[in-house]
């Protein structure tokens, strides 16, 4: 009998996928001629510094087919301290996403799921990680004992794996946001490459983190198609687009993203709003923004998944090879090797 209805529900999957398949790529991109004036707009992350990729390449390999569940060095645990700043920000409600079929968030783009009440706001940051700026993005963040949702690519997980760690040990939710940043609306792709940029960026992460991440996703530049989104709906992924977007990659101070992000807020009174922890401007921005945000009564709500993303095997077996990060030794944390125990 399971066997019959594994079949069959094998039989109604393959059905959809080629329903699905059939017209990839003559659907007509949804995207509104806003979200692509945005796209167009938006700065594609700087290469990565020499360092970086040497840093990415440097350890010996040690391949297995699989990335294992529980690597040797184990996964960071989010830890939940105490809140030592007793007027901070917060975390006003913690909601739990179930990303069966690949639900949609951010009215810029899916206008299904209205939860946010007046005065709410889901921080998120894109391109994650990078030195220096996440670093001081989860510092202001901690300061104010609040929780954000991160949107990690997956080359950048690659050359800072530890960065990535650190975020998640932190206790904030870690999505996916591809392997390179590409655009998958462009003409340039095809339905492979897309689901390769996909699913590399989420086994890849997968491997940075030592566990695997949320089943939360977002496109590059905003830019998603209909195939694309029917291929993360088949997947279970959690899609994310924005209420509010803070244009810090444009932006020439700190103050102007403080203010673009205050301006668009007094005007729509909630919403997810979309920043990078990749960029600077941003991170310097983050102590003065969060101290704005709780003066002007806006609540944080922290989003996270059901359950982690189940990867596909054959993609973290090539991220494996191509990130070559010998899982057992490379990502230990500092503090699950030597603690300071009295002083
Ligand atoms: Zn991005």
């Amino acid at each position: 009998m399971r066997n019959a209805l594994g079949l069959m529900l094998m039989s109604v999957v393959a059905a959809a996928l080629i329903a699905t398949g059939g017209w990839f790529w003559t659907a007509p991109a949804r995207s509104a001629a806003k979200a692509k004036a945005v796209a167009a707009a938006q700065a594609a992350p700087a290469p990565p510094p020499a360092s970086a990729k040497l840093a990415a390449n440097h350890d010996p390999v040690e391949v297995t087919g699989s990335i294992p569940e529980a690597p040797h060095a184990p996964a960071p645990q989010p830890r939940e301290a105490a809140c030592a700043n007793p007027d901070a920000l917060g975390v006003s409600r913690v909601v739990e996403v179930d990303t069966t079929g690949g639900p949609g968030f951010g009215f810029e783009q899916f206008k299904q799921f209205d939860f946010l009440a007046d005065k709410e706001v889901v921080l998120t940051f894109d391109d994650s990680p990078w030195p220096v700026n996440t670093p001081a993005v989860l510092k202001a963040l901690a300061d104010q004992c609040t929780k954000a949702v991160f949107f990690s690519i997956g080359k950048h997980a690659s050359y800072h794996p530890e960065l990535l760690r650190q975020v998640l040990a932190a206790g904030h939710t870690v999505g996916t946001h591809t392997w390179s940043h590409a655009n998958l609306n462009s003409k340039k792709m095809n339905e492979q490459l897309v689901k390769d940029e996909i699913e590399k960026g989420i086994s890849a992460v997968k491997l940075a983190l030592g566990t695997a991440p949320a089943p939360f996703f977002r496109f590059p530049e905003l830019q998603q198609n209909a195939a694309a989104v029917a291929y993360l709906g088949t997947r279970n992924i959690a899609m994310f687009s924005c209420d509010l977007d803070s244009f810090d990659f444009r932006a020439k101070s700190p103050e102007q993203v403080i203010n673009t992000v205050m301006t668009k807020l007094q005007k729509q009174g909630k919403g997810i709003i979309l920043m990078h922890d990749f960029q600077k401007h941003t991170a310097e921005a983050m102590p003065e923004l969060l101290l704005r945000l709780k003066a002007g009564g806006y609540k944080v709500v922290f989003m996270k998944p059901k359950a982690p993303v189940q990867t596909l095997p054959e993609y973290d077996e090539e991220m494996m090879k191509e990130m070559k990060i010998s899982v057992s030794t490379s990502v230990r944390p500092v503090s699950s090797v030597i603690q300071t125990v009295s002083q």
